[in-house]
């Protein structure tokens, strides 16, 4: 069903979306023009909201050699706030009389459980303006690089949209790509519609995380070693005072 509604009014409605995800926790929000992309993908929805909330910095920090109880703890709880947040946008499109599908934050099982879905969120973040895929495949923004979650809201109010990001901004970086346990990360630079596959080798990364996560007694797929080398995390880290450990390359670093 299309929802015809004044401008003006959607535009305070996408405002009050944006205030209202703020207060439940959002570091990062974005507006998503979908109708480029496959219907099958979309489910004929033509728009999207795209949220990310930014992970402790103090638990980042502990991520050099691996992931960490306190790390999966930050997990859940970020990926609770992401489905609590993306709920109440939901609501407040169906209030109005939109359609809207919000789903969970992508988790990776032990047994192997899924890591992708025919729309990835974090290929809404892109087409939301919010960052670029880095060379380890995850969603790197300027405010805090890879160390956050992201999840989105499907729907057919035609939001005003952001300008799409469609290339890495990662530059000469190579940081993740020698920090891989797992030699997972190709080096290959992104560009918009670029098989994940080009980019990362997943089932590598999935054994090596799966391994490492393990060892802690951690029944989730989580790593973070690429999330903590990445130069922007490190930014982050710095902005939020929490001190810069030391890391081992001097790459340069990504406009
Ligand atoms: S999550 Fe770990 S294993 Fe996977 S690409 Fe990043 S550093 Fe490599
Ligand atoms: S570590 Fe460097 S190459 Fe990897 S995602 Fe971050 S900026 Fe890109």
């Amino acid at each position: 069903m299309v929802v015809h509604q004044p401008k003006e009014d959607l535009a305070i409605l996408q405002s009050g979306i944006v205030t209202r995800l703020r207060q439940a926790g959002a570091s990062v929000v974005g507006f998503a023009d979908l109708k480029p992309l496959p219907e099958q993908a979309t489910g004929g929805l033509t728009s999207a909201i795209s949220v990310g909330i930014a992970l402790n910095p103090e638990v980042v920090a502990g991520l050099a050699a691996g992931p960490t109880t306190r790390y999966h703890a930050e997990y859940e709880r970020v990926n609770g706030a992401l489905a609590q947040a993306t709920a109440l946008a939901a609501d407040m499109l169906r209030e109005r009389g939109f359609v809207a599908t919000d789903g969970p934050a992508t988790v990776r099982t032990a047994d192997g459980g899924r890591d992708t879905t025919p729309l990835p969120h974090k290929t809404v973040a892109t087409r939301a303006g919010l960052g670029w895929i880095g060379h380890c495949a995850l969603l790197v923004t300027p405010a805090c690089g890879p160390a956050l979650r992201i999840s989105s809201v499907l729907t057919n109010a035609p939001f005003a949209y952001a300008v799409p990001i469609e290339r890495s901004r990662c530059g000469t970086c190579r940081r993740c790509v020698d920090a891989c346990p797992a030699g997972a990360v190709t080096g290959r630079s992104w560009t918009a519609g670029m098989p994940r596959d080009e980019i990362y080798d997943a089932a590598a990364c999935r054994k090596k995380a799966s391994e490492l996560a393990a060892a802690q007694g951690i029944d989730v797929t989580i790593c973070g070693i690429c999330i903590f080398a990445c130069p922007w995390t490190q930014r982050y880290l710095r902005r939020s005072g929490v001190a810069r450990p030391a890391i081992s390359c001097n790459k340069t670093v990504g406009t």
